[in-house]
């Protein structure tokens, strides 16, 4: 296993932003990330609608509220890695290689509006193309390229929902239901 991996979101605004941060925390779920930190408004809902994801189809993710530049600094004053994503960055292709990983590595990610010095803290300030889009497209194809298929191909344990088949139809076990 490698070095621990975070998700950032920072400028979270519960009255606009719940359901994209909700796909961005199960993309970085999905494709492989330890946890999945908010900073701005707190949304217990949003990490409870995770857990329930984790106990349906397995794994676990750590989540929490924090404060966006505070858990940055303690990040990095800890010797972790920050990647700061966004348009106005470096390649990602180009980026990833230079990146080291031995490290604790915290993706940041923004909001509506991203503080300077968030490009001034993170190591790495990175795009995915130099067009502004999304921050789950972003994220994707971010972590895709960083972990390649281990990322998307990998199996979560303990999971109660397993679904078999594509063409046929699909076969649903409840594993928490005795057979
Ligand atoms: N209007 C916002 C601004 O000016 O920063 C853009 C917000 S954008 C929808 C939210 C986040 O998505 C950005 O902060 C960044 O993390 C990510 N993002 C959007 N386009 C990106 C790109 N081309 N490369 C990397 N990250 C990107």
């Amino acid at each position: 296993m490698g070095e621990r991996l975070d998700v950032l979101r920072l400028g979270y605004r519960r009255g606009r932003d719940p359901r994209i941060t909700t796909h961005l925390a199960l993309v970085a779920r999905a494709l492989g990330a330890d946890g999945f930190f908010l900073a701005g408004d707190e949304d217990q809902d949003m990490f409870d609608n995770l857990d329930s994801v984790c106990d349906r189809f397995g794994g676990e993710i750590e989540t929490g509220h924090v404060s966006g530049l505070g858990h940055l600094k303690r990040h990095i004053e800890s010797g972790g890695v920050a990647i700061h994503l966004t348009m106005y960055g470096e390649p990602f292709r180009q980026a990833i290689p230079k990146i080291r990983r031995d490290r604790p590595l915290l993706i940041v990610v923004g909001g509506a509006k991203v503080p300077g010095d968030v490009y001034k803290y993170s190591q790495h300030n990175v795009a995915v193309g130099n067009q502004p889009h999304s921050e789950v497209a972003a994220l994707a194809l971010f972590m895709d390229a960083w972990f390649g298929e281990s990322g998307s191909e990998r199996q979560f344990p303990d999971a109660r929902l397993i679904i078999e088949g594509v063409n046929g139809g699909k076969i649903v076990h409840d594993n928490s239901v005795e057979e």
